[in-house]
């Protein structure tokens, strides 16, 4: 079967598919998105600095019902919830979604813990935004630096060792004084 292949130029095209269509014809688009273009992941970031590359792929899955698994990685900019800097994170992820028809009953899929995550198919299914999706719910909830790069736990080390000198110091005039 000859596979349909696109190579998006994302900056100004539209990512708008047909998921339906997309995943019955087995069809691949790949690309890279600014941040500066993901409005809502924008807002969770340090900065807008960088992009993420991903891969959508349509398909179908043991039970033959439609899927788009995507692959997403790039650099973002988080920020520190302890110290408040940047922190750089590595995104990797990949995902398999199943489609399912609007107005579908899920409430059978939501129970199962071991179940794919869904999304209504739609013949206007923007891949920008689900892809934005995607990234935002893998997220840490509260990034933060490891303990010996973050800067308010060296900064507080440094400064108990002030501290405990200047006590020192005081305990050191005490001693004369007596
Ligand atoms: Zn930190």
């Amino acid at each position: 079967m000859a596979q349909k292949y696109y190579h998006a130029r994302l900056m100004s095209e539209q990512t708008v598919i047909d998921s339906l269509e997309f995943a019955r014809a087995g069809q691949e688009l790949r690309g890279s998105l600014p941040v500066t273009r993901l409005m809502r992941l924008q807002d969770c970031l340090f900065d807008a600095d960088g992009s993420v590359q991903f891969v959508v792929r349509g398909g179908r899955d043991d039970e033959r019902r439609p899927t788009l698994a995507v692959e997403i990685s790039g650099l973002l900019h988080l920020q520190c919830q302890r110290c408040l800097e940047v922190l750089e994170y590595t995104l990797r992820l990949s995902n398999t979604l199943l489609l399912v028809r609007q107005g579908e009953d899920l409430s059978a899929n939501a129970e199962d813990p071991e179940a794919a995550d869904c999304i209504e198919a739609s013949p206007e299914t923007d891949v920008a935004a689900l892809i934005e999706d995607e990234i935002l719910l893998s997220l840490p909830f509260a990034p933060r630096h490891t303990d010996d790069s973050c800067r308010s736990v060296v900064d507080k080390s440094q400064r108990e060792v002030e501290k405990s000198s200047a006590f020192a110091k005081l305990a050191g005039l005490k001693n004369l004084k007596q």
